[in-house]
C-alpha cells in the first residue's frame, strides 16, 4: 500500500543528469559516501546507547555491502540508528534534495564539482550517478517505529510505503544503471571498499572468507582442522594514529607502516602528530628512505577525515618538501569532498602545513641532539628534505641551521657554525671573505682538490641536484661567505690572498707564449691567460667561472634562464708563466712549442675529465709515439 506519493519540490527536473555530468570522473565515491552515511549512524547508535538513552541489546553493528549480481544491486546495510519516514521526508526528500537545489543554483559559477557536492551534501545523491533506481529500507531505533520503505528513480518524484525491515538499522539499495555495472564486480567493489574504507571505526563486511578452525580431534588425539566461511571484514577500525602515542611501541609503527605499504623498505623514523587546537589533526608521518625516483615516491601521504579515506593528493595540506613523506593525516576539520580551491583558501589548512613543518622540526632537532652519529647514518636520507625545507620555509631555515649538516670529501660531518670555525683560518680571503670550496664529483675533480688541499683548503662535498640551489641559499644566508667550486678557477685564485708571486717572464714572453698556446688550442671558447702561480702547481689548468657555471648548472634545471643553457661553455686556460716547463717551451723549436702546447693543454683537458673522442685517441697515440723517440 502506497502511503504517500510526492513531487521533490525543485524547480528543475534535470538535475540528475547534470549531476551525473559532473561528477563524471568521480562516480567510484557513491560507496564512500554511502558507507559513511552507515558509519555515522552506527556511531549515533552508539552514542545513544552509551548516554542511556537506548537500553536495549546494540547486537552486531557491523556494515555490510553486497553485490546481487543477478538483480544488478548493490546493498549498503547497517545496524544504525535507522528512519522514520518523517525522517526520510525530512532528512531525505528535504535536506538533501534542498541541497539539490542550492548546487543547481551554484553549479554555473563554481568551476570544481568535488566542491560543490562537499558543500550541499550530495552525499546520499551520489547514488543516482550509478544508479536507475535507489531504494531506502529502515526502521528507527525508536520505540514503536514502523519499517519505511522510500524509492526514487532519479526523478523529483519519489515513493514512501511501509517498509519490511525487521531489525533496527537501514539497507540502501542501488539498482545499477545500464552504464556502470563495472559496479557489480566484486573486485571493483573490493578495490574501492580498500581505498576509502579501510581504516573505518565500524567494522565493514564485504563478502566471506575461508578460516581453518579446530574440529575435535584425530584418533591419536591430535586437533583437527575443518575450513569454515567467515565474514570477511575489510577495515581495522583502530589504526594507530587514533592512539596515543604512549600506547605505542616501535614495533606498531613499523607494522602500520607494513600495513599501509606492503612491500617497501623500513622507514627510518617517524614523527606521530596530535594537535586538538586550534585545529584538530592526528596522523603519523614516516620518513622513508630515499630512492632516486622522488617523482614515483610522491603522494604516499593519505588525507582522512574521521578515518574516511579522501586523497593522497596532499600538496595543499603538507609543505611541499615534505611531500615525500609517508604516512597518514586525518583530520575533522576537512571536508570529505575537498577541492583544491577549497585547500588553498582555507586558514585550517595553513596552520596545519605550518604546523607540520614545526613539528619535522622539532623531531629532527631531537634526533639531531640525542644521537648524533646515527643521525649522520642518515642524513644522505634526510638532508635532501632539509634542504630543500631551508630553501622554501624561511622559519624552516632558522629552526634547520642548527642541525643542518655539511659533509666533506673526508667523509666528515660538520654543523654551519662548526664548519665556519674549521675553515676561517686558511681559507679567509684578503678582504675578509670567507670563501667554502665545494666539489660536485669528487673523483672527476680529483687534481682541483688535491691541489686545494694542498694549500690546507677544505672542500665540501656538494654532489645531489639541490644543492646548485642550496648552494646559493647558504650564500644568502651566511654573512661575508661564498661558495667556490674547486674547478672554479686555479687555486691561487680561488681564494686570493696579499702573497703574489713574482712573474718570471717579461711582457714580450708572455706574449709569445700566449700566441703559441692559442694556435695549439685553436679553440675560441679557450680563453688563454698567462697567469704568474707557484712552481710546484700544474703548467696548464682549465677552469669555468662559478657564475657562468652556476648559471648552466640552474638552465639545466630549468630554472628558467635558458639563455645561459644556450650560451657555448666558455673556459679559462691558465699557463702557469712560473712553471718550469714553460722556459722549456719558449726555448724549443717552433714544431716542438706546439707539440708541447698541445701536449700540456691536452693533459690539462684529461684531469678535468674532458678529454674525450677522437681527441682522447689522438692524445694516445701521440704519447706512445712520443715514448719511442
Ligand atoms: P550528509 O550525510 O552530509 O548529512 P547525505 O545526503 O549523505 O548528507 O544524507 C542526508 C541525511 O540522511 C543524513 O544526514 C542522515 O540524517 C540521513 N541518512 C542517510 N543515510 C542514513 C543511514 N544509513 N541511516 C540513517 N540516516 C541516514
Amino acid at each position: 500500500m502506497i502511503q504517500e506519493k510526492g513531487t521533490i519540490s525543485i524547480n528543475t527536473e534535470n538535475i540528475f543528469p547534470i549531476i551525473k555530468k559532473f561528477l563524471y570522473s568521480d562516480h567510484e565515491i557513491f560507496l564512500r559516501e554511502l558507507v559513511s552515511n552507515a558509519v555515522d549512524a552506527t556511531q549515533k547508535m552508539k552514542r545513544l546507547s552509551s548516554l542511556g538513552h537506548y537500553n536495549k541489546e546494540l547486537g552486531n553493528l557491523n556494515i555490510k555491502v553486497s553485490v546481487g549480481k543477478d538483480a544488478k544491486t548493490i546493498t549498503i546495510s547497517d545496524s544504525g540508528i535507522g528512519m522514520t519516514a518523517e525522517e526520510i521526508k525530512k532528512y531525505i526528500n528535504q535536506v538533501a534534495f534542498s541541497g539539490a537545489t542550492e548546487f543547481m543554483e551554484k553549479f554555473k559559477e563554481a568551476n570544481d564539482a568535488k566542491e560543490i557536492i562537499g558543500r550541499f551534501g550530495l552525499g546520499f545523491y551520489s547514488a543516482f550517478m550509478v544508479s536507475d533506481k535507489v531504494e531506502i529500507q529502515t526502521l528507527s531505533y525508536q520505540d514503536g517505529a514502523a519499517p519505511a520503505r522510500w524509492t526514487c528513480d532519479g526523478s523529483t518524484e519519489f515513493e514512501i510505503t511501509e517498509g519490511n525491515r525487521t531489525e533496527r538499522g537501514t539497507d540502501v539499495i542501488l539498482y545499477i544503471n545500464d552504464d556502470s555495472t563495472e559496479f557489480l564486480e566484486q573486485h571493483r567493489i573490493q578495490g574501492i571498499l580498500d581505498k576509502y574504507a579501510k581504516f573505518l571505526p565500524v567494522p565493514v563486511q564485504f563478502g566471506t572468507k575461508s578460516e581453518s578452525v579446530e574440529d575435535g580431534t584425530d584418533d591419536e588425539g591430535k586437533p583437527k582442522y575443518k575450513s569454515i566461511e567467515v565474514d570477511n571484514i575489510i577495515n581495522n577500525t583502530n589504526p594507530i594514529w587514533t592512539k596515543s602515542p604512549s600506547e605505542l611501541k616501535d614495533e606498531d609503527y613499523l607494522n602500520f607502516y607494513q600495513e599501509l605499504y606492503p612491500f617497501q623498505e623500513e622507514p627510518l623514523f617517524w614523527i606521530h602528530l596530535n594537535v586538538d587546537y586550534p585545529f584538530n589533526l592526528t596522523g603519523v608521518l614516516y620518513f622513508p628512505k630515499l630512492k632516486n625516483d622522488y617523482e614515483i615516491q610522491k603522494n604516499k601521504i593519505k588525507l582522512f577525515s574521521r578515518q574516511v579515506f579522501i586523497t593522497d593528493e596532499v600538496k595543499d595540506i603538507v609543505p611541499e618538501f615534505l611531500l615525500l613523506l609517508h604516512g597518514v593525516i586525518d583530520s575533522p576539520d576537512i571536508p570529505l569532498n575537498v577541492s583544491r580551491s577549497f585547500l588553498q583558501s582555507d586558514s585550517n589548512v595553513k596552520k596545519i602545513n605550518s604546523y607540520i613543518s614545526r613539528k619535522v622540526a622539532e623531531k629532527l632537532q631531537e634526533l639531531f641532539n640525542k644521537d648524533r652519529k646515527s643521525y649522520q647514518g642518515k642524513w644522505n636520507d634526510i638532508g635532501i628534505f632539509v634542504k630543500y625545507g631551508a630553501l622554501s620555509d624561511e622559519k624552516f631555515y632558522e629552526k634547520a641551521k642548527d642541525f643542518l649538516l655539511l659533509t666533506n670529501t673526508e667523509n666528515e660531518f660538520f654543523t654551519l657554525q662548526e664548519y665556519e670555525a674549521k675553515v676561517k683560518d686558511f681559507q679567509t680571503d684578503k678582504n675578509g671573505q670567507l670563501i667554502l670550496l665545494y666539489t660536485a664529483d669528487a673523483e672527476r675533480q680529483h687534481s682541483y682538490i688535491a691541489a686545494a688541499k694542498k694549500k690546507n683548503y677544505d672542500v665540501l662535498l656538494m654532489n645531489s641536484p639541490i644543492d646548485t640551489h642550496f648552494i646559493q641559499h647558504l650564500e644568502m644566508k651566511l654573512e661575508k661567505t661564498s661558495l667556490k667550486r674547486v674547478d672554479a678557477d686555479i687555486v691561487d685564485k680561488l681564494i686570493e690572498k696579499d702573497n703574489k708571486e713574482l712573474p718570471k717572464l717579461d711582457a714580450e714572453q708572455t706574449e709569445k707564449l700566449k700566441t703559441i698556446f692559442e694556435k695549439a688550442i685553436a679553440n675560441p671558447s679557450m680563453k688563454v691567460e698567462i697567469e704568474n702561480l707557484s712552481a710546484d702547481g700544474l703548467p696548464v689548468m682549465i677552469t669555468m667561472e662559478e657564475w657562468m657555471r652556476r648559471m648552466k648548472d640552474m638552465s639545466k634545471l630549468g630554472g628558467g634562464m635558458n639563455f645561459y643553457g644556450a650560451m657555448p661553455d666558455t673556459y679559462k686556460v691558465s699557463i702557469n708563466g712560473n712553471h718550469p716547463l714553460i722556459n722549456k717551451i719558449l726555448s724549443a723549436s717552433e714544431e716542438q712549442q706546439t707539440a708541447f702546447a698541445k701536449q700540456s693543454f691536452d693533459l690539462a683537458l684529461l684531469a678535468q675529465g674532458m678529454l674525450k673522442g677522437a681527441d682522447l685517441t689522438a692524445f694516445v697515440e701521440r704519447s706512445v709515439t712520443a715514448m719511442q723517440e
